[in-house]
């Protein structure tokens, strides 16, 4: 995967650009504006570039090597990676963002939406339910030797993963990959409606993943602060609702127990700007958007934001649209150094 922009790099454009975030839409950006031979550092917090491309995707998808080709290009012409780096106000952050902001020419947002979204039903927090996102990475920070197999916790033999996205398609695959015997994926409209089409839903089933349809659990239940099972409510369809898909519907009176070892659910997820709201007057909406206008610039001169962190939840196609439109907008405003 490429992400360097052009073949030859010129010194047009003398400033110095920090990007927080290494997934695709910060290292789209940086192998654009290097192109013109701004200094570029990006900072990330984890040991290696790529964000979801390397810590969330499978590979049979996204293969790896390509992604790392693709960054280790980026590093032989100059750019500065600043790994194992959280940026933020949180007190596991290294570097505060004002920091970063102080000392660079301008500034791209592109940390992604890691907030997993949660079900909001009794026992959630339990051992053995988990989140998407949190869990996946913490897989491949594990497969992949950054971290120690003892500091992931174990699915045991029968999974239940809930939504019908690619996320829940990827949670059922680790499911899969940490030899669970049983593994359920538990949709609450048909599959005819998952966001992750047919096309994955099968290539899952032949794989031996059972596929319940208009199911949700309404309450985790444990025993010592562990799963033992969930409750789960029937539903029936009912006219379209504001994504236009038919609207998902409690049946009354269908409560029903289902055996797990443990849950992963993977509805969706939430922006994560590196900072608190209203940090240094930068606009968030009320789902943790940056909110930016269509150049990618937020409501402070010089800061933009690019990706999941100002579309909320999306792919990598657009993420890599949007840290190009970032990089275009940010060297106009490098070139014209007017901001609106
Ligand atoms: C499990 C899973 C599977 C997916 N499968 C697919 C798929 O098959 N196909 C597809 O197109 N899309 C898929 N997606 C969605 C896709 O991965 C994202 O839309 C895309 O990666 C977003 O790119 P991004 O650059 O905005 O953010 P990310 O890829 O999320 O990268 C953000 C980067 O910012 C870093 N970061 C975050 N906060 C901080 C901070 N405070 N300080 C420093 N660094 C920070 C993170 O470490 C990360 O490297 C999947 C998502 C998930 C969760």
């Amino acid at each position: 995967m490429r992400f360097l922009r052009c073949k030859e790099i010129s010194n047009k454009i003398r400033a110095r650009v920090a990007i927080i975030g290494a997934g695709p839409a910060g290292l789209t950006a940086a192998g654009l504006l290097l192109c013109d031979g701004i200094e570029i550092d990006i900072f990330d917090m984890l040991p290696e570039p790529g964000g979801l491309m390397i810590f969330g995707i499978p590979e049979f998808r996204i293969p790896k090597s390509g992604v790392r080709e693709g960054i280790k290009e980026l590093k032989e012409k100059g750019i500065n990676f600043y790994l194992n780096t959280k940026i933020g106000d949180s007190e596991d952050c290294n570097t505060s963002f004002e920091e970063i902001v102080s000392k660079y020419d301008a500034l791209l947002l592109a940390t992604g939406a890691w907030e997993p979204r949660k079900m909001n039903v009794d026992g959630e927090d339990l051992n053995g339910v988990y989140h998407a996102a949190p869990y996946i990475v913490n897989y491949y920070l594990v497969k992949l030797g950054y971290k120690n197999s003892s500091l992931l916790p174990s699915l045991g033999k029968s999974v239940a993963v809930i939504g019908g996205g690619l996320t829940a398609i990827d949670s059922a695959m680790v499911a899969l990959e940490s030899n669970a015997k049983e593994v359920y994926l538990v949709y609450r409209r048909t599959r005819k409606e998952a966001p992750a089409g047919e096309k994955e839903i099968s290539s899952l089933e032949k794989k031996g993943v059972r596929i319940i349809e208009q199911k949700v659990p309404v309450k985790f239940v444990g025993e010592g602060g562990k799963l033992k099972y969930m409750v789960t409510v029937d539903l029936t369809l009912g006219p379209p609702d504001s994504t236009g898909r038919p609207s998902p519907i409690i049946l009354p009176g269908t409560e029903k127990t289902f055996d797990v070892d443990s849950v992963i659910v993977a509805i969706g997820g939430k922006s994560t700007p590196p900072f608190k709201k209203n940090k240094l007057g930068i606009e968030v909406s009320e789902d943790g958007r940056i909110l930016v206008d269509q150049k990618k610039r937020t409501n402070k001169v010089g800061i933009f934001a690019a990706g999941d962190v100002e579309s909320g939840p999306s792919l990598i196609g657009p993420a890599v649209k949007s840290g190009m439109d970032a990089a275009l907008s940010i060297k106009e405003f490098l070139i014209s150094k007017k901001w609106k």
